[in-house]
């Protein structure tokens, strides 16, 4: 891309970005630092350039290897169901995939850590973070499902695939008084879930319908 081309673009996404701003902000999105969050993060960047154009319309797109970039919206609502408790140092993503909503979580808490079990979304996601400059984050290949014991406890998780039941594995990755959102159920009907670990065990809340990928087990 020569550079008048790369500068249309940047000028495009600013506007385009500020329209979703507006959007996100109609749609319920309060929270000033998340807004603030994706003002701030260029979503083209993690899309193929053939749909960069669509960056910043309030739609999920693919992303190749049968999955996709979430939706702006669900992006901006689960990092702000994880932080509205106040802040979080570490948090542990299940499923980087673009690495978008990394990149967000990455400008919010102090270290982020992403597992994808897609080897060359993975690498994919380390190229568009070191543009960036985004530091704070590690990244694993590694099947999701088992978390990352190594680094726990976490303040948060945050899972962008869909398992059908709240996996224990995860919710034992908690501190307590942790929280966990992630999307819950089958490929025909989920919704949004938070769990938040209690001493003994942990409580729920059910929260809304979305559509996610399923969590999948193994790696590629
Ligand atoms: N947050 C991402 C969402 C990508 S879609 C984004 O906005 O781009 C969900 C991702 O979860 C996919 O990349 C998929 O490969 C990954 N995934 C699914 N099951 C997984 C598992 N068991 N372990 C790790 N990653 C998994």
């Amino acid at each position: 891309m020569n550079s008048i081309q790369h500068q249309g673009i940047g000028m495009t996404s600013a506007r385009t970005r500020e329209r979703l701003i507006d959007r996100l902000r109609e749609e319920g999105i309060a929270s000033r630092q998340v807004l603030e969050a994706i003002r701030n993060t260029p979503r083209h960047i993690f899309v193929d350039e053939a749909l960069a154009s669509r960056a910043y319309e309030n739609t999920a797109l693919p992303i190749g290897h049968n999955q996709t970039i979430s939706q702006p919206y669900i992006v901006a609502r689960m990092t702000e169901l994880l932080l509205e408790r106040g802040p979080q140092e570490t948090v542990l993503e299940i499923g980087t995939g673009s690495g978008y909503q990394t990149a967000i979580l990455s400008r919010l808490v102090k270290r982020v850590y992403s597992v994808e079990r897609i080897a060359p979304l993975q690498q994919q996601a380390r190229r568009r973070f070191q543009e960036l400059g985004l530091r704070n984050i590690r990244l694993r290949h590694s099947d999701g499902g088992m978390g990352l014991p190594e680094y726990a406890p976490f303040d948060g998780i945050l899972v962008t695939a869909a398992p059908e039941g709240i996996p224990r594995v995860l919710v034992e990755q908690l501190r307590p008084g942790g929280v966990m959102v992630l999307p819950v159920g089958s490929r025909q009907e989920q919704a949004l879930v938070r769990v938040t670990r209690t001493e003994g065990g942990y409580g729920k809340e059910i929260l809304e319908p979305v559509i996610f990928v399923p969590l999948l087990g193994g790696v590629r």
